[in-house]
């Protein structure tokens, strides 16, 4: 599968190149094939350091993300909280207004109260006012008179007394609407000093209101503006994205420019055909090479570099039948395996995770010896592959294929 897309990759950019120059003509476009390999590691270094740039941005900007994300939640949670507060004080708040209107009635109601009481008074007083008249009219000129008119002493009694009866009993009524009275007053005096003190109540319930409303506006602006916040850094990530996603497709036409160097190197060698029988691809399922054999970076790369999605701990395969004579430690092969193969061919296996062979062990061909990893000098997870020819590193490239 993955070879099959491979040589897809190489025909599609061979058929580029073919139009290319045939459209063109006599202008020397600079074509995939025609870079030299250095100039191709030159891109990929390029690449990947965009890709890396974008995969930091990226990572950045999500954890932006991640802690806008959780102060907004903070948020949320505080507004929610005080809105809780505000509703149970508006709640009091309403039943304090019941309150003072039942309160206000009850004092409506005393009002009227007092003012029948008011009118009773005015009624009695009144009616004795009449009566007193009615006994002067029905006298001579005054009260006196009339005590003095009378015809005995038993009707000056009478009358003396029935006078004093007529003013005790009018005092009396008087008097007790008038106590009556004032006792109401006090009733009303104690509703409204209740009143007032629940529309005390009141307003520090309505300052506690409007404090939290006046935090909870700033919270709900902080809210805002974190979504606004959030929204750039969305924009932001986008463009990150972006960056990164034109990066791979920029790495992987670059590696197929690479593959396709390599395929047409590795044509062009004389004694790779016969090689290719006796070796086979050290890394089953993976064939992506991250860095071939070759110059590199102001030095020279013994070996080629074969990676892929997924790759570590997958198994090593000794490339021929053989006996292992290194398997160990180093600074930078880390963990690694060479395996001799007799008539002067070694191969070699390093960065793995886990060895699997000994020193003197017999290897067939095929046989798993060694899980992929990253150890020694190494920036990720890959298998570190060397063919030696009496000693002597060759390019792997004109003994294997994936
Ligand atoms: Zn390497």
């Amino acid at each position: 599968m993955k070879k099959k897309r491979i040589w897809a990759l190489i025909t599609a950019l061979c058929l580029t190149c073919t139009v290319g120059f045939g459209m063109t003509g006599e202008q020397p476009i600079k074509v995939s094939a025609a870079d030299s390999l250095s100039e191709i590691q030159q891109k990929q270094k390029e690449i990947q350091k965009k890709l890396n740039e974008a995969k930091s941005n990226l990572n950045s900007v999500n954890k932006q993300i991640g802690a806008e994300k959780q102060k907004q939640e903070a948020l949320d949670n505080q507004i929610s909280l005080n809105q809780q507060k505000i509703n149970v004080l508006q709640q009091s708040i309403s039943a304090m207004n019941a309150d003072i209107a039942d309160k206000n009635n009850q004092i409506a109601q005393k009002e009227e109260d007092i003012a029948n009481k008011e009118i009773e008074i005015t009624d009695t007083y009144e009616a004795f006012k009449k009566r007193m008249r009615a006994m002067y009219m029905a006298g001579e000129n005054s009260s006196l008179e009339m005590l003095l008119s009378a015809e005995s002493f038993s009707d000056f009694l009478t009358n003396a007394e029935m006078m004093k009866a007529i003013s005790a009993h009018d005092q009396q009524l008087v008097e007790d609407l008038r106590a009556q009275k004032a006792a109401i007053e006090e009733e009303k005096t104690g509703i409204e000093q209740d009143k007032a003190a629940i529309e005390q109540r009141k307003q520090e319930i309505i300052i506690q209101r409007e404090d939290i409303k006046a935090t909870q506006s700033e919270l709900e602006q902080a809210y805002a503006q974190s979504k606004d916040a959030m929204q750039d850094y969305g924009a932001l990530k986008d463009q990150y994205e972006n960056n990164r996603d034109a990066a791979l497709a920029e790495e992987k036409a670059v590696e197929a420019e690479l593959q396709n160097w390599y395929k047409t190197h590795s044509s062009n060698s004389s004694d790779g055909s016969t090689a290719n029988s006796q070796f086979i691809w050290p890394l089953p399922g993976y064939s992506r090479i991250s860095s071939p054999y070759g110059s590199r970076w102001g030095g020279f790369h013994t070996g080629m570099d074969i990676t892929g999605g997924g790759v570590f701990g997958a198994n090593i395969v000794a490339a021929a039948s053989g006996t292992v004579i290194q398997s160990t430690s180093h600074y930078s092969y880390g963990n690694y395996i060479i395996v001799d193969h007799g008539g002067g061919y070694s191969t070699l296996y390093a960065h793995a995770s886990q060895l699997l062979v000994s020193i003197g062990q017999k290897v067939e061909q095929g046989q798993t010896i060694a899980k992929v990893g990253s150890t020694g000098n190494s920036t990720g997870p890959h298998l570190h592959f060397e063919v030696r020819v009496n000693g002597k590193h060759q390019n792997p490239a004109n003994y294997v294929h994936a």
